[in-house]
């Protein structure tokens, strides 16, 4: 059966080219029944931190890309790879070497000169073993015919092994490289397909040809492209987000990041928007784009916009949640947040818009926004919320319905537009000028904190 992996390096955040990577490892795992499993690939201990690992679990958990097996760590394994190191020595498939750094210098630099590739010239591949002297430890490269891979993005991808080196699969204090541990891990872990970003194409035949010399089943391959900025240089800091949990930070839901980045060089047809059930369904790797995607910040806002409109209120809700808390709101001083989530989502594209934009429903707040007040409270604006208040507190049903006539009754008694009532209102109590319709904003915000601040509103 099927299984798949992602494997991060743990130098930092989860990246979304990362995320995207994951997410079709995940589905296509998904959509066969198989398994996904997470490894971390956290040999580079300079490099690699604690702190990293707990923000790429926290990046898949928030994503919802729960993996069947793991997360394995590399750093685990490192006798498992000794293990492996010391079967392709005793197979004749690898070799000592002991040159120095100086003679591989002096190598290179010749090669150069002569306008040939830099290439190890396997001056070693028949010396003597000599313990006692500083070497490492080198892949016998086959010297003749040619490694095809028939990528399920990028077609078929031949590379002759003249042109591949005697690859170092073990460093001077014994240490594994990272081509070594992941054809060890990819084999032992039984990965069928290696779903990664197309900046690993160039290790795929140097893997092939190391899991061939194991007698591995060799898994098939598929190269992700990168995904760009919008000036055409792969996507970084300097675009923006780029970390997965900076989306949540931001105020995206996962679904729609999810969505976003499945489409991201993926199509079906004009479609747009695709649940989870329905990408596991019609994802296909054989359709990923082969060019790198840009990425586009307001597609994204878009689709987030769909997913806060049309998703289960109360699973938004829940996301609003910890935005609340971000804030330092606790959601039982005001209304139920799946109904500010009702009140609010069609105007609002994201959670922080939400969040933000809510915030008086929960607490007082201790000036008006300066713009709003000089536009609404004219001269003559306490008589009118006077008038307001008195119709308000005479309500014996607090609903949007009898608030709203209050607010038509008073306009035609005072003989005033509509939006002399309404406006000066909603700055008394949202504080601004900006809210979702002024009779379900005071119904949902209730009668006491109504009433107070217009009473405020008038001193
Ligand atoms: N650890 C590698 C990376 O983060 C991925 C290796 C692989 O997927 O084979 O780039």
């Amino acid at each position: 059966s099927i299984r798949t992996r992602f494997a991060p390096s743990p130098t930092g955040y989860l990246h979304v080219g990362g995320a995207r990577t994951a997410l079709f490892s995940w589905l296509y795992a998904r959509k066969h029944g198989g398994k996904f499993i997470l490894r971390i690939e956290d040999t580079d201990l300079e490099r690699s931190s604690q702190e990293s690992v707990n923000a790429i679990l926290e990046g898949m958990t928030w994503l919802g890309l729960e993996y069947d097996e793991g997360p394995f760590y590399q750093t685990h394994r490192f006798d498992r790879y000794k293990e492996v190191i010391q079967q392709l020595l005793d197979q004749g498939d690898a070799y000592y070497c002991y040159c120095s750094r100086e003679e591989l210098d002096a190598l290179r630099e010749q090669q150069m000169a002569d306008k040939e590739k830099p290439r190890y010239n396997g001056k070693c591949r028949d010396s003597a073993d000599q313990p006692e002297r500083e070497r490492v430890v080198r892949f016998r490269n086959p010297d003749h015919g040619d490694v095809v891979i028939e990528d399920l993005v990028k077609g078929r991808i031949v590379v002759a092994n003249k042109e591949l080196d005697d690859l170092i699969i073990a460093r001077s204090d014994g240490t594994p490289t990272y081509n070594l541990t992941v054809v060890v891990d990819d084999m032992d872990m039984g990965v069928t397909h290696v779903i990664r970003g197309d900046d690993h194409v160039n290790n795929t035949p140097r893997q092939i040809n190391i899991l061939k010399a194991l007698g591995a089943t060799l898994p098939v391959y598929a190269h992700v492209p990168m995904i760009l900025g919008s000036d055409g240089a792969r996507l970084s800091k300097r675009h923006g987000a780029v970390s997965v949990m900076q989306y949540r930070n931001d105020g995206y839901l996962p679904e729609a990041l999810l969505n976003y980045l499945v489409r991201l060089g993926w199509s079906h047809g004009d479609q747009e928007l695709f649940s989870i059930d329905e990408m596991i369904a019609l994802f296909e790797l054989e359709k990923v784009n082969v060019s790198a995607s840009t990425f586009n910040t307001d597609k994204l806002i878009w689709l987030n916009h769909q997913y806060i409109m049309n998703s289960d209120p109360a699973h938004v809700a829940r996301h609003l949640a910890w935005h609340m808390g971000e804030r330092g709101i606790d959601p039982v001083t005001g209304p139920a947040l799946i109904d500010i989530v009702k009140l609010q989502r069609e105007r609002c594209k994201t959670l922080v818009q939400m969040a933000d934009e809510s915030l008086y429903f929960y607490r007082d707040f201790d000036s008006y926004d300066d713009k709003a007040v000089k536009k609404n409270f004219k001269p003559g604006v306490e008589d009118v919320l006077q008038a307001v208040w008195s119709g308000f507190d005479a309500l014996a049903d607090w609903s949007a319905e009898p608030l709203h006539q209050v607010v038509l009754d008073t306009a035609e008694k005072l003989q005033l537009n509509l939006g002399r009532v309404a406006q000066p209102l909603r700055v008394a109590v949202c504080g601004g000028a900006v809210s979702p319709a002024i009779d379900a904003t005071l119904a949902l915000l209730g009668r006491e904190k109504t009433l107070d601040r217009i009473a405020r509103a008038i001193k």
